[in-house]
């Protein structure tokens, strides 16, 4: 099979048929076998039964149903297990991002010889405040710790080897950051391509303001464990000794002060002791963070969803 396009979709009854309608000219019109997998994550609405009706018509669509919402990067977890085409691609439900894109995305992969190929919405038709300057600041720091050179790293409508989606595992919010990703797994034939984006044409959309902090919170999350995951010790055993090394210089300034001066009354001041709480507990915080980050990720069911239904797949 030469495509998997895997859609994961929350209360998107309305753009489904004229999605799929579309994404099967486009497939038709260029002669490829295809599969189109729906993740129905936990929608409220009518989507599921239009997945049905859908791949009634034509059964190369097929769907997967949530039993509850667990999110995007659940659902493409779940599309990318099943997924069986040589290039996978993923892309939103929404109608912002144009099935038109597809064959040329494959061809990157399939003669470019990429390993991943992200879209990049260089026109992008969404709130200029609340999502354009937010995803460019994300986007900067993104590139900023990874080293991977992407404009837009959260682009739904991104294209991979096959390899690349069996050897990932996405949860909480990480499909930010499916490109780091894959680079911890040593994919690193990573390029990017303009794409048309669109205007959402109908309901609103699925995330709010959380988007900012848990994006930003996954991105440290991501870098950390790629680097410390299976060495944890040589992160906090290094700024444990620096953190050490300047707490015993303090002391013994303290301390020599202390014989120097007779009036030297340094603690008298409030701010020291706030700054001496605030530096210990945001220190404890995020390191208990990141021991609790470790743990998780050895959960047996760190990505074990409740599946209600299945359409095709077995
Ligand atoms: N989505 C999902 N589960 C969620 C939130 C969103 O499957 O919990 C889907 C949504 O239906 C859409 C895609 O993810 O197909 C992108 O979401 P949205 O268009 O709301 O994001 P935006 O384009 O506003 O960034
Ligand atoms: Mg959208």
């Amino acid at each position: 099979m030469d495509l998997s396009i895997i859609i994961p979709l929350l209360n998107e009854e309305e753009s489904l048929p004229e999605l799929s309608a579309w994404i099967e000219r486009v497939l038709t019109e260029n002669d490829l076998s295809y599969e189109v997998i729906f993740i129905d994550d936990g929608s409220t609405d009518n989507s599921w039964n239009v997945i049905e009706n859908i791949s009634q018509k034509n059964n190369c669509f097929k769907g997967i149903k949530f039993q509850r919402n667990y999110g995007k990067s659940a659902a493409l977890n779940e599309g990318f297990k099943a997924a069986k085409g040589d290039v996978v691609i993923t892309m939103d439900a929404d109608l912002q991002d144009s099935p038109d894109e597809i064959p040329e995305l494959r061809k990157m992969i399939i003669k470019g010889g990429f390993d991943i190929v992200s879209g990049w919405k260089k026109k992008r038709y969404d709130n200029t405040l609340t999502k354009n300057i937010p995803s460019k600041i994300f986007n900067a720091a993104a590139r900023l710790s990874s080293g991977i050179k992407l404009h837009d790293f959260n682009c739904g409508l991104k294209a991979y080897k096959r390899k690349v989606v069996k050897s990932i595992e996405v949860f909480g919010e990480m499909h930010r950051y499916i490109p780091v990703i894959a680079k911890g797994a040593g994919f690193k034939k990573i390029g990017e391509k303009v794409v048309e984006h669109r205007a959402r044409k109908y309901g609103v959309t699925k995330f709010g303001w959380e988007r900012f902090v848990n994006g930003f919170l996954d991105l440290f999350t991501i870098s950390f464990v790629n680097k410390f995951g299976k060495r944890p010790m040589h992160f906090f055993g290094f700024w444990g000794t620096v953190f050490f090394l300047i707490g015993l210089a303090s002391v013994i300034y303290l301390i020599v002060s202390k014989f120097i001066y007779t009036d030297f009354s340094l603690t008298n001041k409030p701010a020291f002791y706030i700054a001496l709480t605030a530096i210990l507990g945001g220190m404890q915080l995020f390191l208990s963070g990141f021991v609790a980050e470790l743990v998780a990720r050895n959960a047996a069911e760190r990505n074990v969803y409740l599946i209600e239904d299945r359409i095709g797949l077995s």
